[in-house]
């Protein structure tokens, strides 16, 4: 089939131009095809300016002339350039050619009708245009193609060879070109069909005809991975036997009426869909997002209650022992009173109590097994598992996930707790093998946090407002991007911070140091001392990031916050604002760039996490947040997981009831392997 012959199969390209077309990512004449113009940076023929209204500036304009005049010269170092004079009823423009250049512009007559693109600057007495390229025009030929492809090309690539190769490759096409979406799917979204839209976005007949080409290609890439997201969910998920969980009864109602406050709406809508879930035979994937204290803690506890009223077990797995320790805590308080049988499982305990628990957990005498990576072990068997929980996903892999799920015979159901709030369209694509909760907002009865940003300037008055906090009777944290002093950055590290503190406006304050390379034991003392009261400071890295709650600490200082991201910053302010006082969080920073400070006062401003993470988005790119390929995922060509926020969900519903249709699975993994490929990985190598 000739889409699969390598490029040399075409006219006009050789080992070298093949091997320049290898470096743009392009192997096949298939490749060729969907190697698709730079959007936006289509040439307009039909717009064209008069000579005397092109801008001086250098930049690359498109414009029509007459040849006037043909003259050959001779540069400083003997070489030989051609002016070509043009001219229209407007002004005249000096055509620069050099080099090979200049012999086929010699052959221009006076009086041909030319179509020129170049870069235009003042010249002597006309304007001068270097870096040219020329079409002819038949002498009365009105229809010129108005709308020409630009391409992103690099080494010795050009424009008009990729026209010209374009153009064998659709005459190709013209004879044999396979479809690549369902025909009733092209049909129902009035889609261009394979073929026109092919021809459509390489040479447009019209801007309208190169929106719909847009528009299809776009659609096809989004239908195809989710199809392909949707499939995997089938295949790995779907496929196997579910655990049918009862309606709510008496151990829920119990653990309800022991819950210190009522559940907000939002966690109310969360919990009925979660608990919809776990009634039905299929199992459950559903992600829990819920910005940075919105309460998602309490909604795992009703979800693992109705586990054990069922006659079952549940887990939940956290990223650090020290939010196992507080899930622990936690679970155990809401739990406890109505009988159920919680325990902890981290790494580094005594052989002989992991021993007895892990006998206890195979016996069924341990209703909630709560704990970190330490859950995935080999000889860490259940009774009965029917519910797997993990908080804080960003943290763990998909396969991760899996191994955790393999420790039941039938499917346990999945909830998966974030607190990395990402739109809507982005998560169904990221985490697009999974249905979503979403909780925005708080519980009542906080207070916001008040943000500030600080030059480094005022590091002294900060520090001494940390004293004051603390005088006051609360506690605070200070956060440094590094641990130790490096040479290769320059940014405050929590030891140099420590050392400044503890000898100098705090030394009559018990601080602590808390960093990632300190013993489990040591950071578990640490944190247990500062929930305790009986630390005032604690001084750290991002280590703190995630979920701990600490209700009397009222004040967080972030060094050199221009080096964290928006999203982050926000995940590590939720860390305070968790009690009933006024909260405050202050922005260092010793950057005074407009952008930078622009930057921090987005998170100074809102404390929508969802806001937040999509203003991240938008400032770093979806690449650096969510890269595709990080979760498996093939990169994206043409569509914009931002821009075509709709696409998405228009492509997810359609995709849905497309692989619904019994045999549909087949044709359409067909489809998504000629897509995309070996770069879907994760579809087809699990
Ligand atoms: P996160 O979503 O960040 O994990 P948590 O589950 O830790 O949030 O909850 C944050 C705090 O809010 C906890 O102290 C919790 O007890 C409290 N909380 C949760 N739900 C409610 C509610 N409906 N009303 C009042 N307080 C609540
Ligand atoms: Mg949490």
């Amino acid at each position: 089939m000739w889409w699969q012959e390598p490029v040399t199969f075409l006219k006009g390209i050789g080992p070298k131009k093949a091997a320049e077309l290898a470096a743009v990512g392009i192997f096949t004449v298939g490749d060729l095809l969907e190697y698709y113009p730079r959007q936006e940076a289509y040439i307009d023929y039909g717009n064209l300016k008069k000579i005397n209204e092109l801008k001086m500036d250098g930049s690359r304009q498109v414009f029509r002339g007459t040849v006037y005049s043909v003259r050959n010269s001779f540069g400083a170092h003997g070489k030989r350039y051609t002016v070509v004079v043009v001219r229209d009823e407007t002004a005249y423009a000096s055509l620069y050619f050099f080099l090979h250049q200049s012999y086929s512009a010699q052959k221009l007559k006076p009086g041909t009708e030319l179509l020129v693109m170049g870069r235009v600057r003042p010249g002597k007495n006309t304007r001068s245009v270097s870096e040219v390229s020329v079409q002819m025009l038949e002498h009365g030929e009105e229809q010129t193609p108005e709308i020409v492809p630009v391409y992103s090309l690099s080494g010795g690539l050009t424009q008009i060879n990729m026209r010209k190769w374009m153009r064998q490759a659709l005459a190709l096409a013209e004879q044999e070109l396979p479809e690549s979406l369902p025909e009733a799917i092209v049909e129902k979204c009035h889609l261009p069909g394979r073929l026109q839209a092919l021809k459509n976005i390489h040479f447009p007949t019209s801007w309208q005809a190169l929106q719909e080409a847009k528009r299809r290609f776009i659609f096809e890439e989004l239908f195809l991975l989710q199809c392909g997201l949707l499939s995997y969910r089938q295949q790995n998920h779907d496929q196997r036997q579910g655990i049918k969980h009862g309606m709510n009864g008496e151990k829920l109602q119990q653990v309800f009426a022991n819950l210190p406050f009522h559940l907000t709406a939002q966690q109310q809508k969360a919990w009925e869909e979660i608990s919809a879930d776990m009634e039905k035979e299929l199992p459950m994937h559903r992600i829990l997002q819920g910005d940075v204290g919105s309460g998602k803690t309490v909604i795992s506890a009703l979800a693992l209650s109705k586990a054990v009223e069922n006659g079952y077990q549940g887990c939940i797995m956290a990223p650090t022992e020290i939010l196992a320790r507080q899930h622990f805590e936690t679970l155990q308080e809401f739990l406890q009173p109505a009988g159920i049988r919680v325990a902890l499982l981290v790494g580094g305990m005594r052989v002989k109590a992991r021993r007895e628990l892990l006998l206890n957990l195979e016996l069924g005498l341990i209703d909630v097994l709560v704990g970190t990576h330490a859950l995935l072990e080999e000889d860490v068997r259940f009774a009965r598992l029917s519910l797997a929980v993990t908080d804080e996903q960003h943290r763990f892999g998909v396969e991760q996930r899996a191994r955790l799920t393999n420790k039941s015979e039938q499917a346990p159901d999945v909830l998966v707790m974030t607190a990395t709030p990402i739109p809507r369209t982005l998560a169904l694509t990221v985490y697009g093998d999974l249905d979503i909760s979403l909780m925005k907002g708080r519980p009542p009865g906080r207070k916001p946090v008040q943000t500030l940003c600080y030059n480094e300037a005022k590091r002294v008055e900060v520090y001494q407002g940390l004293l004051r906090q603390v005088q006051a009777g609360r506690q605070a944290y200070v956060v440094c991007p590094l641990i130790e002093t490096s040479e290769a950055l320059e940014a405050r590290s929590a030891e140099k911070v420590y050392e400044e503190l503890s000898k100098g406006v705090l030394r009559h304050v018990p601080c602590a140091l808390l960093h990632g390379r300190l013993k489990p034991a040591e950071k578990e003392a640490i944190m247990a001392d500062f929930a305790a009261g009986k630390i005032k400071v604690l001084v750290s890295t991002t280590v703190i990031e995630v979920g701990v709650n600490v209700p009397n600490a009222t004040l967080m200082v972030i060094e050199n916050a221009e080096r964290f991201g928006l999203a982050q910053l926000h995940q590590l302010r939720g860390r305070v604002g968790r009690g009933s006082e006024q909260s405050y969080c202050v922005l260092l920073t010793g950057v005074d760039t407009p952008e930078a400070l622009a930057r921090l006062q987005v998170v100074r401003d809102s404390e929508d996490g969802f806001y937040l993470a999509e203003e991240d988005l938008k400032q770093r790119g979806v690449g650096q947040l969510f890269g595709l390929r990080q979760h498996g995922l093939p990169d994206l060509r043409i569509a914009d997981i931002i821009r075509d926020t709709e696409t998405i969900v228009e492509v997810r519903k359609l995709a849905q009831e497309e692989l619904a249709k019994p045999d549909a699975l087949e044709e359409i993994r067909r489809l998504v392997e000629l897509q995309f490929g070996q770069r879907f990985a994760m579809i087809f190598n699990t």
